[in-house]
């Protein structure tokens, strides 16, 4: 994995840039179309190379410190859990440090999101698996919660 990783507000411009980049374009990006399969692809090749993108489809790499939570072993989305190690490893795979200390580490670095880490993530809706985050954003879906959750 690139050492860019660790470059949190770097990255962080990044994804403000693309963001303002790509809004214009909003109305092509239909969730299964010809033009998603390009997102995907673009997606899958760049987020994986940087961040280990494990495709979600519900992006949330600007809430968790620039770090995949995917890459948790536990795969949580509000991290951590009550198992990190007094040296900040992971208790599942133990020579692994908690990609969540990491987050919330990273977080604090960045200038404009870093204080999403402290909003509750939705579940996974695991039917967005293998999609375009970036659609599921501009669409609406990816921060669509289901019904009758955090009530
Ligand atoms: S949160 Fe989902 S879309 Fe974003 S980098 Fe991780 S696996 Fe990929």
């Amino acid at each position: 994995m690139l050492r860019l990783h660790n470059r949190p507000r770097l990255l962080e411009g990044a994804y403000r840039r693309s963001r303002r980049i790509l809004r214009p374009f909003r109305r092509w990006m239909v969730p299964g179309s010809k033009v998603e399969i390009v997102f995907v692809a673009v997606e899958r090749m760049l987020k994986g190379f940087i961040f280990d993108c494990r495709m979600c489809g519900q992006c949330v790499l600007h809430s968790a410190g620039m770090t995949c939570p995917m890459n948790c072993p536990k795969e949580m989305r509000n991290g951590p859990c009550g198992g990190v190690g007094a040296d900040g490893s992971c208790e599942i795979v133990p020579d692994m440090e908690c990609e969540w200390l990491r987050a919330w580490e990273r977080s604090r670095e960045m200038r404009f999101y870093g204080d999403e880490i402290l909003h509750a993530q939705a579940p996974l809706n695991h039917r967005l698996q293998g999609s375009s985050a970036w659609i599921n954003d501009f669409v609406g879906v990816a921060g669509k919660t289901p019904d009758g959750w955090g009530e």
